[in-house]
């Protein structure tokens, strides 16, 4: 794909998915920002990842560097009042009786969406790119596909503007969202994604397994766990997983 003049706005929270879109932005869009939201989040420690992952993107890749410009900070200390759920409050995490996980902040994508667009409307910025993903995930209404576009067609009616809503990890899995990174940016990038980027909903930076830190018991360790080794046993058997697929 030829790398697009215009600039793209990452949602970057400092997790695997997000830090793999933004090596995926910096890949496909000439200049490249960063927007960030501080909701009062337990899991805060992924807010502290983030300027160091960015400072390593910058050190390590050379090829992406001049592309990397600001990063934008939202407080919206007010999504932690209004919502009630395991991300916000001292609770375990629990699949409530409608099939959603008490991690569903609702809403949250959009209101992060909504965010970005005013962002990048005074930025100039004519991409969002956010790393929702429709597979491996179960009761986050506000990463499918649908609500995405739909938001998009939204955006656009409301603010006069032609933004793009880009979604790289729509269709991949974990495992998926690995390879993807290695594409972009070999072991290199892999290593410092699996070192550096915080998934753990618990804010674990103390246990550190295969796959990075984490408790490695919540719903994100264990989805990012499955997904590593899944991605390993891939490479080290190419044949077999391409016979498989
Ligand atoms: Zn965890």
């Amino acid at each position: 794909m030829q790398r697009d003049s215009g600039t793209a706005l990452v949602l970057f929270s400092g997790g695997q998915d997000s830090t793999t879109c933004l090596t995926w932005a910096l890949e496909n869009f000439e200049r490249v920002e960063t927007i960030g939201f501080d909701y009062g989040q337990k899991h805060r420690i992924e807010l502290d990842v983030r300027p160091y992952l960015l400072g390593r993107i910058r050190k390590d890749f050379p090829a992406w560097r001049g592309r990397l410009g600001e990063d934008h900070m939202i407080d919206m200390a007010v999504l932690g009042q209004i919502s009630d759920t395991a991300l916000t409050r001292d609770v375990e995490f629990a699949v409530n009786a409608n099939g959603q996980a008490n991690t569903f902040v609702p809403g949250r994508n959009l209101l992060f969406l909504g965010f970005a667009a005013s962002i990048a409307y005074r930025t100039g910025a004519k991409h969002l790119v956010i790393g929702v993903s429709e597979m491996d995930r179960f009761g986050y209404p506000d990463c499918r596909d649908d609500a995405v576009k739909a938001m998009q067609l939204a955006l656009n009616l409301g603010m006069e503007t032609g933004l793009v809503i880009h979604t790289p990890l729509m269709r991949l899995g974990k495992a998926q969202t690995w390879a993807l990174a290695d594409s972009l940016g070999g072991e290199p990038l892999v290593k410092l994604i699996c070192e550096e980027s915080h998934t753990c909903y618990s804010g674990d930076r103390e246990h550190r397994h295969s796959w990075g830190f984490g408790c490695g018991t919540c719903f994100e360790c264990n989805l990012r766990a499955a997904g590593w080794e899944q991605f390993r046993s891939s490479k080290e058997a190419p044949l077999a997983s391409h016979e498989l697929a």
